[in-house]
């Protein structure tokens, strides 16, 4: 079902469309969340989580209004361990703005690593972007700027990844149970937020405000779920 990010089919009406997307809204604790240091549950505060990330190959493509990467091989040679329950990545795509407030600020960019269980249980992994002017130290620089066309990302490029340097020098993450932020919002989904920030240079950052545009989800009510802050 078509939808969209503004206009009738925008995200206060995704709900209205089909039956499938009101009962993945109506059914589950939505996503994103605003998260607050002064609101996290710090007394269980110690969640187990952990990268095994390796150089990989991924291919582009455009749907759901943005670019997506996805791993070209079927080995899982990337994942998370959170909780003793492995997650293997399978998609990587961007929002603009970002999705996910953090400390009541908001990001120019949002990344999304998402991860699937064997038994099917999905865990994303978000991570927000600001702008710089220093050499990039993400291998986001490997995407070419006019890679992110959606004519010329649906195509399917290749782009080398170096996933672990995807991820921000310090590793305090909040940890939340959601959903998805496209319809069907379906969940549950674990969150797992890092609390700072990746950058990207500013040209790469205003091609993907050139070439996808405004693609984030209105913050959620939190509807008194717990959020957890910890450490890798
Ligand atoms: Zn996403």
């Amino acid at each position: 079902m078509e939808w969209n990010y503004q206009g009738d089919r925008g995200p206060d009406n995704w709900k209205t469309i089909c039956s499938a997307f009101y009962q993945a809204e109506t059914e589950s604790l939505q996503s994103p969340i605003a998260l607050d240091d002064n609101q996290t549950n710090l007394t269980s505060s110690q969640h187990s989580l952990r990268f095994d990330y390796n150089r990989t190959l991924f291919e582009s493509s455009f749907f759901n209004h943005t670019v997506h990467l996805s791993p070209k091989t079927n080995e899982k040679v990337n994942f998370v361990t959170f909780n003793h329950k492995k997650y293997f990545l399978e998609d990587l795509h961007f929002h603009l703005p970002s999705e996910h407030e953090i400390n009541q600020e908001s990001f120019p960019l949002e990344f999304h690593l998402v991860h699937r269980s064997v038994k099917n249980d999905l865990l994303v992994v978000g991570v927000t972007v600001l702008p710089s002017e220093r050499p990039m130290n993400t291998v986001l620089a490997v995407i070419d700027e006019k890679a992110l066309h959606p004519r010329i990302a649906e195509r399917g490029l290749t782009v080398p990844i170096e996933l672990k340097r995807l991820l921000p020098e310090k590793k305090q993450f909040y940890h939340y149970t959601g959903s998805l932020t496209t319809p069907p919002t379906s969940g549950p989904v674990e969150w797992i937020v890092f609390r700072h920030q990746t950058y990207m240079r500013q040209g790469l950052l205003q091609a993907f405000k050139r070439n996808v545009g405004k693609t984030n989800r209105p913050l959620q009510p939190r509807s008194g779920r717990p959020i957890y802050l910890s450490d890798c």
